[in-house]
């Protein structure tokens, strides 16, 4: 039987499909949310050399595979166990501050739902840095890029065909409508720009299976 170190293995213990490089062109640091996104997206040329380090391991678990079990990841080996500052307006508590340690990052420990960022936040980021590609504006095309709405098309405000599927939940607990028609005679500023209207788009990743960040 073969015999290969531990560089030659991936975290669940498959031969990689290649030797490690002394060079690559790119290395990321960080196989979660992010990290995974930006590796995949160099990736797709073909003439590049990319390095992922994840401090985790395989995201190829139940508690991580189906996105329903979210919450027993947490305290695990696939969670950094970090927990806030114990503070006396918790009475001296000190709440655990989960944080993925896993290929997928928190994408492959968290609940899945879909909720696009607040206009104002990405409307201030942008002034604060100058940098105009962060105004809503251009973060929503980029959701719209991103997004398979499996609901109602709605070709205006959400992306289809493109690489995450969006549903809706079958069956919302009924508070969540009354409070969606309890906030709109306080949302005067348009359609797109309502807390309201965003937490309408909000949805669940693929039934239930987590798109880990390594995948999208
Ligand atoms: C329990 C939980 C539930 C959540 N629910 C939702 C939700 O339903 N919807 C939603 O939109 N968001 C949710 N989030 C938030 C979302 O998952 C995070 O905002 C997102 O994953 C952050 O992405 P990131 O790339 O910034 O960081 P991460 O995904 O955390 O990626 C950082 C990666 O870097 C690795 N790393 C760190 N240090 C090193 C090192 N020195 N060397 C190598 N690797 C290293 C980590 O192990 C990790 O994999 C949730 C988060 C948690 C924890």
């Amino acid at each position: 039987m073969n015999q290969f170190s531990p560089a030659e293995l991936s975290p669940d213990g498959e031969l990689m499909s290649e030797s490690m490089r002394s060079r690559y062109d790119f290395i990321v640091c960080g196989g979660g949310t992010t990290g995974s996104v930006v590796a995949r997206r160099l990736a797709e040329d073909p003439n590049v050399s990319i390095l992922l380090i994840e401090a985790g391991g395989s995201d190829r678990v139940p508690q991580v595979i189906d996105s329903t079990q979210w919450m027993w990841n947490i305290g695990t080996s696939r969670d950094w166990g970090y927990k806030a500052a114990s503070s006396k307006t918790v009475n001296g508590r000190t709440p655990l501050l989960p944080m993925g340690k896993v290929l997928g990052g928190g994408s492959s420990i968290n609940s899945s739902v879909w909720a696009r960022g607040h206009m104002n936040d990405f409307n201030n980021w942008a002034a604060a840095s100058g940098e105009e590609g962060w105004n809503y504006d251009n973060i929503f095309k980029v959701y719209c890029k991103i997004e398979d709405w499996q609901g109602t098309p709605e070709a205006k405000r959400r992306g289809q065909g493109r690489l995450l599927n969006i549903l809706q939940p079958e069956n919302p607990f009924p508070l969540v409508a009354g409070l969606i028609k309890g906030a709109e005679p306080e949302t005067t500023m348009g359609p797109l720009s309502s807390s309201c209207q965003l937490q309408k788009v909000m949805g669940y990743l693929d039934e239930g299976k987590t798109p880990s960040g390594q995948k999208p």
